[in-house]
Order: structure tokens, then sequence, then C-alpha cells
């Protein structure tokens, strides 16, 4: 089998985003790009994600072209390999439902960055793509053209997507973001939250990058 530790990586986030629920039932979608072949790996559509196993996920060119799998791929394939396409520094990528991120996508607006982990993890305020039928080319071109250089984008009464340098990246924006959109909600609910302007969301994504954790 073609890529197989790939494989398990795209399922174990995947289960991972469904235990701790960023997703409704089989809704989202996941995949990784191969460093080596340049192929993608990506979730089947309309699985159960508690029962997935490697010969599920589909392996495809950055076009879209099955290289191998049985399964018919998310429906968001042409979203994914847009941004692949798009993206050079982009080897994964993850698409969810997350409750408080999908109410931020029902307003125009966007979601604005008021929380230090969100300007230090997922880059700050983040923008709405244009409403669009999932599933469809128009969603994946607006929704990659809004994403632009950006690590997440909400999408219109919809959901969000991320991307990193790898999945585990991906996913780790994702969850940030929807823990982000929580305190966002409840801090407009108590009154009118301060900002973070853009000058200090670049300090503090500069000094996550350099300091935090361990030596890298
Ligand atoms: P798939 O199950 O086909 O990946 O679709 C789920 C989804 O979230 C569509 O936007
Ligand atoms: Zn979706």
């Amino acid at each position: 089998m073609l890529l197989e530790e790939q494989r398990k990586l795209v399922i174990e986030t995947a289960q991972k985003a469904s235990l701790e629920k960023l997703v409704p039932l089989t809704f989202g979608n996941f995949s990784l790009r191969d460093e080596k072949t340049g192929y993608v790996c990506i979730t089947p559509s309309g699985m159960p994600y508690g029962l997935l196993v490697p010969e599920d996920i589909v392996v495809m060119d950055v076009n879209g072209n099955i290289i191998e799998g049985g399964r018919k791929p998310s429906i968001e394939t042409p979203l994914h390999t847009s941004i692949y396409r798009k993206r050079p520094d982009v080897f994964g990528i993850v698409h969810t439902h997350s409750t408080f991120l999908t109410a931020w996508s029902c307003l125009e607006e966007g979601m604005p960055c008021i929380t230090s982990e969100a300007a230090s993890l997922a880059g700050g305020n983040l923008r709405t793509a244009p409403f669009a039928i999932q599933g469809t080319e128009e969603l994946a071109e607006v929704t990659s053209e809004a994403l632009g250089n950006d690590k997440a984008v909400l999408m219109a009464n919809h959901g969000a997507i991320f991307v990193g340098s790898t999945i585990v990246k991906a996913y780790e924006v994702g969850a940030i973001l929807e823990e982000s959109a929580k305190v966002a909600y409840l801090a407009y609910t108590l009154g009118k939250p301060n900002r973070i302007s853009e000058q200090i969301m670049k300090a503090l994504e500069k000094t996550t990058e350099e300091n935090y954790g361990q030596d890298k």
C-alpha cells in the first residue's frame, strides 16, 4: 500500500477532531501532502471517522487524479488540491465545522482576534470567505482565494479551514481557534472587548515562534 504511515496520520487527526467535537458526524475533511512524492492523502466522503482504516484514505496527485484507493474522496477535494497548488508551504489541511467558529462564520465581518493564543499560533483576525455551496469548484475558488497566505479562514455559514507545514500543525491551529472563538463569543456577550493591534499580533507570533516551548 502506498503511503501507509501518512494515511494513518490522516486517520489519527480526523479521529482526534471527532473526539474533540470539532466535527459533527462525518462532516469536515482532512488531508496531508507527502513531501517525497507530492501525493495528497485525503479522507473519504461521508464515512464515520471511528471506523476508518488506511485503505479508506484516498491517494491522489495535486490535480485530484486518483493514484490509489477505492473510496470516493471528500467532496471538498477541489478545495484541498487548490490550496496545495497555490501554497507550496502547505503540507497539511484540516476542515472542521466546530460550533463557535461556525457561529462566527455566519457573520460577514469575520472573527476578531482578542486572545494571545490566537495571535500567537493562528496569526490573528479571521476573514470570512464568501458563501458557496459545499463541494463545488466555486467554494474551492473563493475559499482558497480568501485564505491567501494565512493559516486559517472562515467559510461563510459552513465552518473553517486551517493549513500548516504538517497536518498536526493545521489541526493545532483549528483547535486553538475554536477555543478563541468560544472566548470571543463570551467576551462580546459581556461587553466590548479590546482588540489586539496588528503590531502586537506580529510580536506575539514572533515570540511564540522563537521562544515558546523546548529548544528546537
Ligand atoms: P466530506 O464528508 O465529503 O468530506 O464532506 C464533509 C464536509 O464538511 C463538506 O464541506
Ligand atoms: Zn464542510
